[in-house]
């Protein structure tokens, strides 16, 4: 479970750097934990595995209507 965790991190941090509003650490855009304030890296707590996975699966789909859009307009 460890390791699908820190897979899932990794997509996060791949998607987006954590944005905190700098006095908490969690990320405005997904709503999970950054490392710090500073928000270098997402953080997952045991059990938020298929939340990640939902948001990932959520992304994943606004990018391709994204592309799809792009592809329309040229
Ligand atoms: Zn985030």
């Amino acid at each position: 479970m460890v390791d699908e965790l820190s897979e899932l991190i990794e997509l996060l941090d791949q998607d987006h750097s954590p944005e905190t509003n700098g006095r908490m650490a969690v990320c405005r855009r997904c709503g999970f934990r950054a490392v710090s304030q500073a928000g270098e890296h997402h953080v997952l707590l045991e059990g938020q595995a298929a939340r990640a996975k939902a948001w990932l699966g959520g992304q994943a789909t606004a990018n391709r209507l994204t592309k799809a859009r792009e592809a329309l307009d040229t």
